[in-house]
């Protein structure tokens, strides 16, 4: 029997860049490992200080139904009026203990050998997830080398269909399979491989995403207001298609082209949410520059736009392209479980609306844009996808601001 791989494009040339990394991805998030892998580990040959230093490195993981161990991260002080403190942002982004700071490499790989590590730390940032003989692939944008080749290739996002001869591998347990459960509980998921098709196919038609993810919001309620049962998500094949034969009609993108970006009220709402997302955090990215404390600044806004635009000139697709990969994040990985279709809909057109205004904020200030993109992108994604409890909250403001229909996902995409 033949087994395929769907993948963006970009999948097969994605290497992790290791010690020239700034956004290292063992900072600040819980690797797990198994018992397997720990005593694996507990079977190399190395000096004292290195046993010392695995045995104060593991911890059994308290999560009710978790037989596995987590990493403790090591805490770094930062220093304040001359003191060196603990802070919030310290706890935030403990290190792994086996992060070599001087050289970003982990010493585990490099003194042993990759053989050594958890199936955690060799699979980030790649995503399986398995139906049949289809095994979906792709690259969380949490890491700064995807959003890299995302920025540098035209076709990077296109989704292409290639023979899996290498399937075994992926038997453990890091491939995502639906439970039964979990597709009672999201109908949706049964039919995840057309969703996927849908909507790739869709945003990748035009390079600009703002157009396409409206279009893209016309289907999402629709799937919203006719499934509710598992036996109604037989019905998904056929919206999507009728929805795929409307959107080639010109008069339907055209009705979408002429909404006018209401871009005071759309900072208004976006800012409010970048608020509910990092609270009053301001080291990811500080986009207070562009208001004056209630209002937008409109110059600022629009120059840092146009900044963004002419650093990115020739490459239109940027943002698209970064977009398509935050819904395969999103549609792939996390099982639709927060909410309806439409609101987990609504929840990434909210993320690509936030880092729209993040590429403004950051073309009014800096002086390296591209690179300050990346950095930014994939800080984003590392809270989005790693942390459901911050997407549920900005799905509740959302609903507590009343945008609930695709006419007011325009209102914040466009
Ligand atoms: S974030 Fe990406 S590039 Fe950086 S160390 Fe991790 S896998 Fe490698």
């Amino acid at each position: 029997m033949d087994y395929y791989y769907k993948q963006p494009r970009y999948f097969s040339k994605f290497r992790c860049i290791g010690g020239e990394c700034t956004e290292s991805c063992c900072d600040g998030w819980t690797i797990t490992w198994t018992q397997e892998e720990l005593d694996r580990l507990n079977t190399i040959d190395c000096p004292e200080e290195f046993r010392d230093l695995i045995e104060r490195s593991f911890s059994k993981n308290t999560k009710p139904g978790s037989d596995n161990y987590v990493v403790n991260l090591v805490n770094e002080f930062y220093a304040q009026n001359g003191e060196l403190v603990l802070d919030e942002r310290a706890l935030a982004e403990g290190k792994c203990p086996f992060h070599d700071n001087e050289t970003g490499l982990c010493l585990i790989q490099k003194n042993y050998g990759e053989k050594y590590l958890g199936s955690v730390c060799t699979q980030y940032p790649r995503r399986y997830y398995n139906r049949d003989q289809i095994y979906i692939r792709s690259c969380s944008t949490s890491c700064p080398a995807v959003v890299d080749i995302l920025l540098k290739n035209k076709d990077a996002a296109e989704m292409e269909t290639v023979i899996a001869r290498d399937v075994q591998k992926l038997s453990g347990k890091s491939t995502v399979r639906d439970t039964v459960e979990a597709v009672e509980k999201s109908p949706y998921i049964k039919k995840r491989l057309e969703i996927i098709d849908f909507y790739t196919e869709l945003f990748n038609k035009f390079d600009n995403i703002e157009d396409s993810i409206v279009l893209g919001a016309l289907a999402a309620k629709k799937i919203t207001d006719t499934v509710k049962t598992i036996n109604d998500a037989d019905n998904i094949p056929s919206i999507l298609n009728s929805y795929k034969k409307q959107f080639s009609a010109d008069s339907i993108l055209d009705s979408i082209k002429g909404i006018e970006s209401n871009y005071k009220l759309k900072f208004l709402i976006i800012n409010n949410l970048v608020y509910q997302y990092f609270g009053t955090r301001k080291d990811y990215i500080d986009i207070s520059m562009l208001h004056d404390g209630e209002q937008l600044i409109p110059e600022r806004y629009l120059e840092g736009k146009a900044k963004f635009a002419k650093a990115f000139e020739g490459r239109e697709y940027a943002l698209r392209n970064v977009a398509i990969n935050m819904f395969l994040d999103i549609f792939v990985q996390l099982n639709m479980t927060q909410g309806s279709f439409f609101e987990t809909y609504s929840v990434f057109t909210a993320f690509v609306a936030v880092l729209q205004v993040f590429a403004c904020a950051i073309g009014y200030e800096s002086d390296d844009v591209e690179k300050k993109f990346i950095k930014i992108t994939a800080m984003l994604n590392r809270g989005m996808s790693h942390n459901k409890e911050r997407a549920d909250k900005v799905l509740e403001k959302m609903k507590e601001l009343g945008l609930t229909t695709p006419a007011h996902l325009a209102l914040i995409i466009k």
